[in-house]
């Protein structure tokens, strides 16, 4: 199963993640330590919908290295996406991140919490049952639990990958694909395979409201989605006009600064009780 997931993998050098060969299994051994000196942490970026309310946070990891300082993801996750540091990842973000919306239900929120996880997960044989098996210990409700997956790991054709999906949906878990569009497949792709939201690249959101041709794919986007059930979702907007622009093409759900930067834990808690006073509660 790895090796499936190895085909997909390009050489280091095309990551730029800056590091060489040699300092890559360095920082990945510093990256399990760090999970256990609590140097990993998470801040988290709302989702809204299209009327303004709140409908889920998505966790980004953070990693707060005594001596470097904070490292963005984008500079570890690609390196550690293929090992099995990417499961150790997961299941701690799945830890501390349902932990932590136990909290955030007892504030009055029902939100989702998303959870952005790596292809590697989906090739492991006992991947859903642990997802599984860790709401039922938390009996945390598994609609409220969104995974991001990139496009290029939902279409893998490989069975467990494709078994993993069908028992996290069956168990109502949501799944849905991220960074949509950079990976160049068509949104029919993703028809009849009960994903719950498509997350459009920013790259496609960036000056919406001036550039046509990217209104002209994702009002096409909107269209098989809509009729297939699928939310859409846009991501990384940064003004208004491009906020006002994806409304009038209709996508359902809003990302970006515009509306908050990812907050640390605390913030986040104050960022949504200031929410309360528009919108007391979120209902499915
Ligand atoms: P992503 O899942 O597509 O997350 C969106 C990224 O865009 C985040 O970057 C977020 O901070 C950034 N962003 C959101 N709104 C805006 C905006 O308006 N403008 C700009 N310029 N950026 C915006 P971040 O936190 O650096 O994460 C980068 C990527 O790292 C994520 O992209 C995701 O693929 C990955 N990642 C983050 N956390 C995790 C994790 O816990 N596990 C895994 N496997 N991957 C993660
Ligand atoms: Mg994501
Ligand atoms: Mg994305
Ligand atoms: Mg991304």
């Amino acid at each position: 199963a790895l090796n499936e997931a190895k085909k997909h993998q390009k050489p280091y050098q095309q990551y730029h993640s800056g590091l060489s060969n040699a300092e890559i299994p360095v920082l990945l051994g510093q990256f399990q330590n760090a999970i256990r000196n609590n140097e990993v942490d998470f801040h988290y970026q709302p989702i809204v919908h299209a009327n303004g309310e709140v409908c889920s946070l998505e966790a980004l990891v953070r990693w707060n290295h005594p001596v470097k300082g904070l490292i963005p993801p984008d500079h570890f996750i690609t390196d550690l996406e293929f090992t099995r540091i990417a499961n150790i990842l997961t299941y701690y973000s799945l830890e501390t991140n349902i932990g932590r919306m136990e909290k955030i239900y007892r504030t009055g929120f029902n939100l989702d919490i998303a959870i952005n996880i790596s292809i590697t997960n989906l090739f492991q044989v006992d991947f859903a049952d642990r997802v599984i098996d860790l709401i039922h210990k938390h009996h945390f409700p598994a609609h409220h639990l969104e995974l991001e997956i990139t496009e290029r790991g939902f279409l893998a054709n490989d069975l467990q990958c494709i078994k993993n999906l069908q028992t996290l949906i069956r168990e109502g878990v949501k799944i849905s694909i991220d960074d949509f569009g950079v990976g160049f497949t068509s949104i029919s792709n993703f028809q009849n395979k009960d994903i719950s939201a498509i997350k459009i690249d920013k790259s496609f959101v960036d000056d919406i409201h001036i550039n046509k041709n990217n209104q002209t794919i994702i009002e096409g986007i909107i269209a098989i989605a809509k009729s297939s059930h699928i939310a859409v979702i846009a991501e990384g907007i940064e003004k208004k006009l491009e906020k006002e622009k994806l409304l009038e093409l209709g996508v359902d759900c809003l990302q970006g600064y515009y509306i908050s930067k990812p907050l640390d834990f605390k913030t986040i808690l104050k960022w949504l009780s200031k929410q309360s006073s528009t919108y007391p509660q979120t209902k499915k």
